[in-house]
């Protein structure tokens, strides 16, 4: 059935966008970069967020609040992190407004301009390692394991719903350490917390890696990431843990006493996902119908949609579908009973699809004369008639199937979109006829990466943890390189 989406193929970034658009997953609002979540999205994020908690405590961590604003100095203290983010910073100034003079209307009142200003967090190590100084004394104290789920502003120039907002959502762990081992061992933890997430539950493969100096995050020494590849070849960083040294400690005046009574400063991490997590979703899974959710994330893993003519067929059908919601909620599935009668049968149907639901029910008079329903596969589009004893385990084993193929698309996709190369000629033919992730050996230094960066677009997207650790010599330089490392364009 036409969903009016334009294909995948025609123009894959106008396909995400009226996607997104017309599953009812957000939309734009009247503030420039920030969109309004919809219900529908915000449920599939609930979910994430839900995994992910549970997960975070699972390791130990508990969760908390900061301020939404950091003052100014705070935000100075650490020199390389305002560096990063001095360019993206949303400032208050002023705390009242007032009518204008000249009746024009409601204007700023200049005589309410702040003491210091206030920085909207674009992320909150500087207000988080302040009070943390107050929290820390001895080594009993450590370690400290909190999480926190906010909003953050950083005032990017080129926003997309989803994929990079100028407010978003997203959680940011902020950890501290009595020695390096332990927060180094935090920040892999927390990568790999994140790769199981992404991998099981959003069934998105990623390739595990650190960052290069140049894509570190400001005020970090290592930035440890998740890397996936998108349908149209481009990658996304799906998420990232840093191990940030003692910088913010310094920074902060952060120490405490060592069991052998030394003083010495805290080491420390921090590690976040955002709602482009939902954009991952969306460009990992989704085909011209529209949205293909894994089970694990689906809302709704399963709809039910009666057809009737009549009063009388709709109580035959009624009865069968409320009996087997029961059994199958009993089972833990997530169902929905769409009993509207303001749409037709055909209405639902193309809406399921265009949503995502994995699994959908049809009954009709026929359906109840035989025993039967039509079962129907969101992934695959396969249809069974099935009958009412064998609708639950059925349903069951087919999510799990479902969970299972969406990975092994995914990651055939990956497999086939990976290309290793040993020149420069080749590694831009590659970039130009098929894109995706290159492998390649560079020198490890950031004025080549900057070169390759301004010619293709390409940027180095991980040091890969696994995998071909042969050194060789730079595809762009020809001067030795210890391993190859992973390229793609990325959004
Ligand atoms: P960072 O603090 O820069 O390491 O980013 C933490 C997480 O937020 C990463 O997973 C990023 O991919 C994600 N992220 C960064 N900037 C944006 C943005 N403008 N919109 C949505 N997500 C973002």
């Amino acid at each position: 059935m036409a969903k009016n989406l334009t294909p995948r193929a025609e123009d894959y970034s106008k396909w995400y966008n009226e996607l997104v658009i017309k599953a009812d997953l957000a939309e734009n609002s009247g503030v420039r970069g920030c969109m309004v979540i919809k219900p529908y999205g915000y449920a599939i994020w609930e979910r994430m967020q839900a995994e992910l908690d549970r997960m975070f405590k699972e390791t130990g961590h508990q969760n908390a609040y900061f301020p939404l604003f950091i003052p100014k100095s705070y935000f100075s203290k650490e020199a390389s992190h305002v560096d990063g983010f001095a360019k993206e910073c949303a400032v208050v100034t002023h705390y009242r407004l007032k009518n204008a003079e000249d009746g024009s209307g409601i204007v700023v009142d200049p005589e309410a301009k702040l003491e210091e200003e206030l920085i909207v967090r674009p992320t909150s190590e500087t207000i988080i390692w302040d009070t943390y100084r107050k929290w820390i004394q001895s080594y009993r104290d450590l370690p400290l394991l909190i999480n926190q789920w906010a909003n953050v502003v950083r005032w990017e120039m080129r926003t997309r719903l989803f994929l990079r907002t100028a407010e978003f959502l997203w959680q940011e762990g902020h950890t501290a350490h009595a020695t390096k081992d332990e927060a180094v061992a935090e920040a892999e933890q927390m990568m790999n917390v994140y790769a199981d997430f992404v991998e099981n539950f959003m069934a998105i493969p990623v390739v595990k890696g650190t960052k290069t100096e140049s894509e570190r995050f400001a005020g970090a020494l290592e930035t440890y990431c998740i890397e996936a590849l998108m349908q149209d070849g481009k990658a996304l960083q799906a998420g990232t843990s840093h191990f940030l040294g003692q910088n913010f400690a310094k920074a902060f005046d952060v120490k405490f006493t060592s069991k052998e009574g030394k003083l010495d400063y805290v080491w420390a991490t921090s590690w976040g996902v955002s709602t482009r997590l939902m954009g991952a979703l969306v460009m990992t899974h989704s085909d011209d119908n529209g949205l293909v959710l894994p089970p694990n994330l689906a809302p709704d893993q399963l709809v039910i949609v009666p057809i009737y003519r009549n009063e009388e067929e709709f109580d035959g059908v009624d009865a069968i579908a409320k009996n087997l919601m029961k059994q199958l909620r009993s089972k833990g599935v997530r169902v929905k009973y769409d009993n509207r009668d303001t749409q037709k049968p055909g209405w639902k149907f193309n809406e399921y699809e265009l949503k995502g639901v994995p699994l959908r029910i049809a009954i009709g008079p026929k359906d109840v004369e035989k025993g039967t329903v039509e079962l129907a596969r969101r992934d695959t589009f396969q249809k069974e008639f099935i009958s009412h004893d064998k609708v639950v385990n059925t349903v069951e084993s087919l999510l799990g199937e479902i969970q299972e193929n969406l990975y092994k698309k995914a990651i055939s996709h990956r497999i086939e979109n990976t290309s290793e190369v040993t020149s420069y000629d080749e590694f831009k033919k590659v970039l130009d006829t098929k894109g995706g992730f290159i492998l390649a050996h560079w020198d490890g230094t950031s004025a080549t990466e900057e070169m390759v960066k301004n010619d293709t677009k390409a940027t180095i997207r991980c040091i890969p943890l696994d995998g071909d650790t042969q050194p060789g010599t730079c595809i762009f330089t020809g001067k030795p390189s210890q391993r190859k490392v992973l390229f793609a364009r990325a959004y």
